[in-house]
C-alpha cells in the first residue's frame, strides 16, 4: 500500500504554495493537509485558511484536518496550567540579556501534527486517549514547505512513522533560472492565483518577530497588537504557573528583543537585516512590475513565519509526544 501523502499546512506563504501546486497536479496530489492550530494566529492566517480551505482543497478533494493541543496564550498566563514555554526576551537577575527555553513548538504545533499522523496510521489509543506507536514499516510520506532560501532548515524526521520530502527545493521555473523555488518565486506564484496576499503565520505575541513584523501588526491589526502588548505586560516577571507555585523570579521577561515593553519598544527603527531584505526586494519588485504583478501594499520583511517544521529556530525534530 502506498504511503498516505500529508502537508504540514502552516497556512504561511510556502505551504500555501504547495497546497495550490498539489490541488492544480504541478505535484502529486496530497490525501491530507493537516494545519495545528495554537489558537493565537492572526486573524488573517484564520480567514486564509477559511479561503484555501474553501477554494482550493475542497475542490481538489484534499482534506484539512485543524489539530490543537489548546490555546497557547490562554495556557500562558493559565496559574493552573504547566506551560511549555516560548522563547521570551530575558533580562537576567544580573542584568545580561538572555531567551528563554523554546518548547512551544513542539508542544503546539510538532505534537498534534504527530499524533493526528498516528492515528491516520491506525496507531492504537492508549489509557490517556492520546495514540501510541504505528506498527512498525508504516509511515506517511511528509511534504514541508521549505524554499531554497531557507533550504538549511529541510531536515530528516526523527520518526520512523513520517518521512519527510521538501518539494519547493525540486521545483523548476525559479525567476534567477536555478532549481528550486525561492519566496519570492512562491508569493509570486500565489499572485497569480489572486492568493498574493497571504500572510506570514507565527503566534500573535512571539518574541521572534521583528520590527518589520511588529510594525505592521500594529499598522494594519491593532486588534493583534494591543493583545501582544497585555500579554508582554502579563508575563514580565514569568508565567502565573511558574511564580504561583513558588518558582524563584529569574529576571524579566518581554516579547520584544530590546527588553522593553512592546508598546514602548523601539519598533520603527528600520534593523540592517531589513534595509539589505528592502534592496533584495527592489529587484524583485522590477521583476514583478515587468511581469505586471506588482502590489502597491507589499511590504518587505526579513522575518520568516513559524510553520510546524520550519520554525524560526526549530531544530526540534525529535519526537515530540
Ligand atoms: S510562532 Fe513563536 S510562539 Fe508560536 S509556536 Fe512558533 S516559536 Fe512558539
Amino acid at each position: 500500500m502506498a504511503a498516505p501523502r500529508v502537508l504540514n499546512l502552516g497556512a504561511g506563504v510556502q505551504s500555501s504554495t504547495l497546497l495550490l501546486l498539489s490541488a492544480e497536479g504541478r505535484i502529486p496530489r496530497y490525501d491530507l493537509a493537516i494545519f495545528a492550530d495554537t489558537g493565537w494566529e492572526p486573524a488573517a492566517v484564520y480567514t486564509h485558511l477559511d479561503r484555501i480551505e474553501r477554494e482550493v482543497a475542497n475542490p481538489a478533494g484534499i482534506p484539512i484536518l485543524r489539530v490543537s493541543v489548546g490555546n497557547i496564550r490562554d495556557d500562558a498566563l493559565n496559574p493552573a496550567k504547566r506551560f511549555a514555554s516560548m522563547p521570551l526576551h530575558v533580562r537576567n537577575p544580573d542584568g545580561s540579556k538572555g531567551m528563554g527555553r523554546r518548547q512551544c513548538t513542539a508542544e503546539y504545533k510538532i505534537r498534534p501534527i504527530q499524533e493526528a499522523v498516528r492515528s491516520l496510521l491506525g496507531a492504537p489509543m492508549k489509557d490517556n486517549g492520546r495514540p501510541g506507536r504505528v506498527k512498525r514499516g508504516r509511515h506517511v510520506d511528509a511534504s514541508i514547505g521549505i524554499s531554497r532560501d531557507e533550504f538549511h532548515r529541510a531536515k530528516d524526521s526523527q520518526v520512523s512513522y513520517a518521512r519527510h520530502n521538501h518539494p519547493l527545493l525540486w521545483m523548476t521555473g525559479a525567476a534567477d533560472g536555478r532549481e528550486g523555488w525561492q519566496r519570492s518565486d512562491c508569493i509570486r506564484y500565489l499572485r497569480t492565483r489572486r492568493f498574493g496576499k497571504t500572510p506570514k503565520s507565527a503566534c500573535v505575541g512571539c518574541p521572534f518577530r521583528r520590527n518589520a513584523g511588529w510594525r505592521r501588526m500594529r499598522d494594519t491589526d491593532p486588534t493583534s497588537f494591543a493583545d501582544a502588548v497585555a500579554f508582554d505586560h502579563a508575563i514580565r516577571v514569568g508565567y502565573p504557573h511558574a511564580t504561583a507555585n513558588g518558582t524563584d523570579l529569574r529576571g524579566n521577561f518581554y516579547l520584544h528583543e530590546s527588553l522593553r515593553p512592546l508598546d514602548e519598544a523601539p519598533i520603527d527603527h528600520v534593523t540592517r537585516p531589513e534595509r539589505a531584505a528592502r534592496q533584495t526586494d527592489v529587484f524583485d519588485a522590477i521583476a514583478d512590475t515587468e511581469a505586471g504583478l506588482t502590489d502597491p501594499d507589499d511590504d518587505p520583511d526579513t522575518e520568516q513565519g513559524c510553520s510546524p517544521f520550519g520554525c524560526p529556530s526549530s531544530d526540534t525534530w525529535q519526537e515530540a509526544a
